[in-house]
């Protein structure tokens, strides 16, 4: 079996697996926040990983916030921001048109109550106009309420220039919110050198427990409580805090940092993989292709072919991959991601996604690039559209 949709969600990590077990089976289990001895030994423990994620995200300890995931770091940014800027006269919030969806609709949410939501185009390539952002941070200057752009895209894995985002935001005092989701724990990751505002991350993106994720925040005080709570995570979460869930976050920040080599060798497979396919099948569209891109991601089209006719071959040959497409009455759509870089239907309706992560085996990629041969063959002979 080949688990290739990481970026949907990693399986636990073998390092993480052997600690939770052992963690499970010695306790202690207690409210971090109870004064007795069990009590604080919980709460050392988790303190400890809040430092150990810290010193991987390259962030102070103060900076990290404990939270459920992405989704949820992503809302109370905009919460926290957007709650009053706009009686400050800043009533633009800029986005790009290639974000997940957790970032796009708090944006529409905010456009439902009078900000104006302005989308940088996406180059063919899948990195964001930085120069139509450059040119509205002048056009709007002091207007401005929130940037919320992504490093590194879903779909595609496509990086974003983010550092350059940030530069420019810094430049302006505008927050920087950068949805990180698909960068760390795929990607070196610096908070205090990328000087972005706020970025967020799922523990179940990179080995982690799901329902896990952590929020930092360059100025943690300016964060408003989504969950009010008892005060928790120094008032700005609200909720016992799932400490066992976060100690899986540190233990799988740091197998992600003892195996960064593995994930260069993943890469140069994936090119290779890459290479051949084409090679066999000339017509095939590896998309982002042109652009800096995340080591283990392949966003692949074979034009005429459904992705899901693709998808469902490759997983009777137990691969599992997912398409971008949303699907009604056969008619798979184009996503919103593959629309803003202009790509056709022929091509958009053509896509799987294979992503793998540290862990994969990298002969993962010889199998695939077998099953993905056989599907083209025999899809190839009836073309789906
Ligand atoms: N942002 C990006 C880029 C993602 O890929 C995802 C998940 O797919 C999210 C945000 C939301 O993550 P979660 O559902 O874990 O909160």
């Amino acid at each position: 079996m080949i688990y290739a949709d990481y970026n949907g969600s990693a399986p636990i990590c073998e390092d993480v697996k052997e600690y939770f077990i052992k963690r499970l089976q010695d306790g202690p289990f207690a409210n971090p926040n109870a004064i007795h001895r069990l009590g604080t030994k919980v709460l050392t423990a988790m303190e400890n990983s809040r430092a150990i994620c810290a010193k991987s995200l390259g962030a102070k300890y103060t900076q990290v916030i404990f939270n459920s995931g992405a989704t949820e770091g992503i809302t109370q940014v905009f919460h926290s921001v957007l709650d009053s800027a706009k009686e400050e006269g800043k009533n633009f919030v800029i986005t790009s048109g290639i974000e997940h969806s957790a970032v796009i609709n708090c944006a529409k949410f905010y456009e439902n109550k009078g900000y104006t939501h302005k989308v940088v185009p996406t180059l063919p390539n899948g990195v964001i106009d930085l120069k139509q952002l450059t040119n509205w941070m002048e056009e709007f200057k002091g207007r401005i309420a929130l940037v919320a752009i992504m490093a590194a895209n879903n779909e595609t894995g496509v990086i974003q220039p983010f550092e350059e985002i940030a530069k420019v935001c810094t430049d302006d005092s505008v927050p920087f919110l950068c949805d990180t989701t698909q960068f760390i724990g795929k990607c070196a990751f610096s908070f205090k050198e990328s000087n972005i505002d706020y970025a967020v991350t799922s523990g179940h993106k990179f080995g982690a427990l799901t329902g896990t994720g952590i929020l930092l925040a360059k100025h943690p005080a300016k964060l408003h409580p989504l969950v009010i709570g008892g005060g928790q995570e120094k008032g700005i979460r609200g909720g016992t805090q799932n400490y066992l869930g976060y100690e899986t976050l540190a233990v799988a920040l740091n197998s992600f940092e003892k195996n960064g080599e593995k994930y260069l060798d993943l890469k140069e497979k994936k090119l290779k993989f890459e290479a051949e396919i084409k090679k066999r099948f000339p017509q095939v569209v590896i998309l982002g292709e042109e652009a800096p891109r995340v080591c283990s991601t392949t966003y692949i089209a074979f034009p005429g072919i459904h992705g899901q006719a693709v998808q469902i071959e490759l997983e009777s040959a137990d691969i599992f991959v997912t398409t971008s497409s949303a699907c009604s009455d056969n008619e798979p759509v184009t996503s919103k991601v593959l629309r803003a870089m202009g790509v056709s239907d022929e091509v958009g309706r053509g896509v799987v996604r294979i992503s793998l992560g540290h862990c994969s085996p990298l002969e993962s990629y010889d199998e695939i690039l077998e099953a993905l041969t056989n599907a083209y063959e025999k899809l190839g002979k009836i073309k789906s559209y």
